[in-house]
């Protein structure tokens, strides 16, 4: 999407001429550092060849393709012309929108201009226009259009009722990610609309990301042809809804119902069925831009009959003689257009339009070359080498804590079987043998596991394999000619898949259940040995684990666990802190090679597992395992004490929270008060913005948990890898570089607003500190200052926090880098070295194999620390840590020794955090420091301070 910055807009231009205002739009491009002065020449150049008046008095100067070599950086210049001026091809013009653009990036940029066109008046409110915001907001709202393509259909669903179609509907919308689980719920709470035709709608607008439109169809057409989803969210559901009605009007509703997946989408893009159509590739390498879009339309209105055109993968067909649609499809090199039109004639004129596509539409275009332009095929693996013993093999420290146990890899087994047979009998007498083996198998299992969460999934999976239903749809299968195997297997997927759609996340979730015993029976099926975890003690080894196979671990037995996959922020990673199970993630997948029942060592804090050790290792380890098992005892026996150096150098230990519930946790454990509210968590956990009086609710727990405990509180932090379903961000390339933390919550000053009054409303007479996410510079904590500053002069003393503070985090290089003008104005920093961590070294927190090497400790951030501290010192300002780095016991004190004056840490490492800074003074922190900044790599770092 545009997102115009205010810096990229220039108000009040004059120019005598439409060239002198080229050559204005010129050198604000070169002043923005993002061309060279020679651009000049390719924007007039352009210019001669064709007009790029766009619509609406806008115009959109841009180089030609032998000119983008004096672009430095893709960016826009947008020049506003108030008295106007009279453009070269007749046309009066405001507004230059100037592109400076190295490859196809400005297709997205027109396309959203598009819309602009679109609206009446917007050239006259544009030359009015007063400020750059407004600018901004009159070409930057995009029209949202809601979704329907392959990924929301559905079609041939086992199911009969128009109820459990529009589940099924519901939960594929869930899946493609437009809708969150409250959405699910509230179709399943209402009964379905008629349409007419055995068509039926359902819709709601609870919990939507991104509006869409699904549709599932049954497997049987009977009553019901079709149940349509609607994930409403303003009105960009009316285009998809009107071709709907026009559907519906000509009578053809009904064939909906067994119709494929692209016969679906043209019905639904408004292509009658009696259109001929043609699909057809983009050649150009630029995408269909202004220039070939022009040729494209001019040729289709030579045709004398209307034609459509739309995107094969979905969208609305739009009239092909129209510049705005056509270009607003932002159809790229290589994607399919399909062309229709209806009656005498259509035939040829499609003709001719393949053949001017395919001729470049006025531009030199090389042929589609499916082997050279596709991505290229990646070579099939070699299989891993499998891990040497007694070696330490590094990986992602995802949860602390250290294990040594036998492992368990868990691979899920193969199974082949043929999908058809022909003795129904046989089949049917194999599945009934095989069920009864599975249910007394688990028998024995409850038995063995004597009582426990294992014994209850156990019990619960031998009821699901005795449920009458399941077997009763497996033996249809099989009369249908099914295997024994795959019509049982249908019969589990279809469950497992309805299981899936329920709202409710724990039942939803009963669908893995299903899964697990679907495969046991299958196991016996094709005589292949299911996987058993030992009764004993072990380390659990996957591929990868969802949150919900770590909540269902046995933590009784589960000593340890160790993924191929997956980085330190998964979602699993965090569950594994909670439960305190250490866990190193993202090893690789030589880790799958290791044998069941080998011995492993799994370090959760150095982030590394050493299989089948020697005994002079194990003896170590197990010697640091009871050192650690003492040490955590004593810890909790001392963490009401304030924490301090030995030498009694102060350094306060927070905790990190996400739940205002569990503020008193947290306190329970010693934390000095709360360093970290990730107020985020408490707008997801609402289905809309929680209200000023929720959020007073919400902030007064934690408060009131705390008892005169400082609380560090965050505001909204949404975007990035956080989304929230009911404010939805256009999708990006970058998120994390993108609309996210202070940037998003300054588009919506009101929401911000409401948030900070709750906060200020909360904290009567509590020490309440407010700070703000990713800031880059000092600009942005102005704009929240000012509003800040007005709520401290509306709200009365007596109804409001007096003991309060304003400040930032300190995430984003430049934030850091620009420390001191910052510190002249903040009331404190505190660094979120998680994020600082990953825009210094450009490597995505998530990263399943990179961030790894996404280490605090690197040098690089630490310096950035360095600078924050000393320029917050300097002004008499205190800086915390709130990252992961916090509890890092290598890390603790070197940012203590750089002076950082609060840690803030996850509420379970608190003791331990408290502990460490028991363990050395200032001075020892102060060496550790300098030691560390010394250094040129994060390992040498870690190398370093452990050899000292
Ligand atoms: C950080 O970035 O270090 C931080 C504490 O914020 P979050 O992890 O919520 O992005
Ligand atoms: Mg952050």
């Amino acid at each position: 999407m545009l997102t115009l910055r205010q810096e990229d807009i220039l108000l009040g231009c004059e120019a005598s001429d439409w060239q002198a205002a080229l050559d204005h739009a010129a050198e604000a491009l070169q002043v923005a550092g993002l061309v060279e002065a020679d651009y000049r020449q390719g924007l007039h150049a352009r210019e001669a060849q064709s007009s790029t008046y766009l619509g609406n008095a806008i115009a959109i100067p841009h180089g030609t393709p032998e000119s983008r070599c004096h672009v430095k950086q893709t960016g826009v210049r947008v020049l506003q012309f108030p008295r106007g001026l009279d453009w070269h091809d007749g046309q009066r013009v405001h507004v230059l929108v100037t592109i400076a653009a190295q490859s196809d990036e400005h297709l997205d940029i027109l396309r959203q201009l598009t819309h602009v066109l679109d609206r009446d008046g917007v050239g006259e409110r544009l030359a009015a226009a007063d400020s750059p915001a407004q600018v901004a907001a009159l070409l930057s709202r995009a029209v949202v259009e809601a979704r329907l393509d392959a990924e929301t259909l559905c079609l041939g669903f086992p199911a009969h009722s128009a109820e459990e179609l529009a589940l099924a509907a519901a939960a594929r919308l869930r899946q493609a990610g437009c809708v969150a689980p409250g959405f699910v719920a509230a179709i399943a709470e209402q009964a379905p609309l008629a349409l007419g035709q055995g068509l039926w709608l359902a819709h709601s607008h609870r919990e939507v990301a991104t509006p869409a439109l699904a549709l599932a169809t049954p497997a049987e057409p009977g009553a019901v042809n079709g149940v349509f989803c609607l994930a409403a969210q303003g009105d960009a559901h009316r285009g998809l809804l009107e071709r709907l009605s026009v559907l519906l009007e000509s009578g053809q509703g009904s064939e909906l119902a067994g119709a494929s997946v692209q016969t679906v989408l043209a019905r639904l893009a408004g292509e009658g069925a009696g259109a001929e159509t043609l699909t057809v590739r983009v050649l150009n390498a630029h995408g269909l831009h202004a220039r070939p879009a022009k040729q494209l339309i001019q040729v289709a209105r030579a045709q004398g009959l209307p034609i459509k055109v739309r995107l094969a993968e979905g969208g609305e067909a739009v009239a092909a003689s129209s510049l705005t649609k056509v270009i607003g499809l932002g159809a790229r090199r290589g994607q399919r257009l399909v062309f229709s039109a209806e009656g005498e004639g259509a035939r040829e004129a499609l003709a001719a339009i393949d053949q001017a596509v395919r001729d470049g539409l006025g531009e030199r275009v090389t042929p589609f070359d499916e082997g050279r332009d596709a991505p290229p095929v990646e070579a099939s693996a070699p299989a891993p080498e499998p891990l040497a013993a007694d070696r330490p093999h590094p990986a992602v420290a995802a949860s602390p804590g250290l294990a040594i146990a036998p492992l368990f890899v868990m691979r899920t087994p193969r199974f082949d079987y043929p999908a058809r047979a022909a003795d129904a009998a046989e089949q049917e007498r194999r599945l009934g043998a095989a069920i009864h083996e599975g249910a007394e198998q688990l028998e024995a299992l409850v038995t063995q596991a004597r009582g426990g969460e294992v014994a209850e999934i156990l019990s619960m999976h031998e009821e699901m394999l005795e449920d009458p239903e399941l077997y009763q749809a497996a033996l249809e299968g099989i009369r249908d000619g099914a295997s024994a195997e795959a019509g049982w297997w249908e019969a589990i997927e279809t469950a497992a898949r309805a299981q899936e759609a329920l709202a409710d996340r724990l039942l939803a979730e009963r669908a893995a259940d299903l899964r697990d015993v679907g495969r046991r029976v299958l196991g016996i099926l094709c005589d292949v040995a299911m996987p058993e975890p030992p009764a004993h003690p072990y380390i659990l080894v996957a591929d990868d684990l969802g949150p919900s196979d770590v909540a269902r671990l046995d933590t009784a037995r589960v000593r340890g666990l160790l993924t191929a996959r997956g980085g330190a922020t998964a979602h699993s990673a965090i569950l594994a802190r909670a439960l305190g199970i250490p866990a190193v993630v993202g090893a690789g997948e030589r880790v799958l090679t290791l044998s069941n029942g080998d011995d492993l060592i799994l370090d959760g804090e150095r982030g590394q597992v050493i299989p089948r050790p020697s005994q002079e290792r194990r003896d170590r380890a197990e010697l640091r395992l009871k050192e650690r098992e003492a040490r955590e005892k004593a810890a909790w026996a001392a963490r009401f004490e304030p924490a301090a150096t030995v030498d009694g150098h102060r350094v306060e230990v927070a905790a990190n929270l996400g739940n205002t519930a569990h503020a008193a946790d947290a306190v329970e454990r010693g934390a000095e008060g709360v360093g970290l509210l990730r107020t985020e968590f408490i707008f997801m956990a609402h289905a809309q913005a929680p209200d000023l009086e929720a959020q007073i609710a919400e902030y007064r727990e934690a408060l009131d948990a705390l008892d005169g405990r400082p609380l560090v509180a965050r505001t909204l932090d949404v975007g990035g890898d956080k989304p929230l379903a009911y404010w939805p961000v256009p999708q990006e390339d970058n998120p994390f570089l993108g609309l996210r933390g202070i940037r998003l919550a300054l588009t919506r000053p009101e929401v911000l607003e409401t948030q900070l009054r709750a906060l200020l409303m909360a904290g009567v007479g509590r020490p309440l500190r407010i700070m703000l996410p990713m800031v880059k510079d000092v600009a942005e904590f102005r704009t929240v200052r000012v509003l800040f500053d007005r709520l401290l002069e509306e709200l009365p003393e007596a109804e409001r926090a007096t003991d309060v503070q304003l400040g930032v985090m300190i995430e984003v290089p430049s934030a850091a880098l620009l420390a001191p003008s910052l510190a002249a104005e903040v009331d404190f920093f505190s660094v979120g070295t998680n994020d600082l961590t990953q825009y210094t070294l450009a490597i995505d927190r998530g990263h399943p194999e990179l961030s790894a090497q996404a280490d605090g400790l690197h040098p690089a951030v630490l310096r950035l620390i360095e600078m924050t501290v000393s320029a917050a010192h300097a002004q008499g300002k205190w800086v915390g840590v709130c990252g992961e780095l916090a509890s890092d016991a290598a890390a603790v004190p070197v940012l203590v020794g750089l002076g950082v004056d609060e840690l803030s840490v996850s509420a379970r490492q608190v003791p331990l955090v408290k502990a460490r800074l028991r363990e050395f003074d200032l001075e020892e922190a102060r060496a550790r420091a300098e030691l560390a900044l010394a250094q040129a790599t994060a390992e040498a770092v870690r190398d370093a301070l452990e050899a000292r």
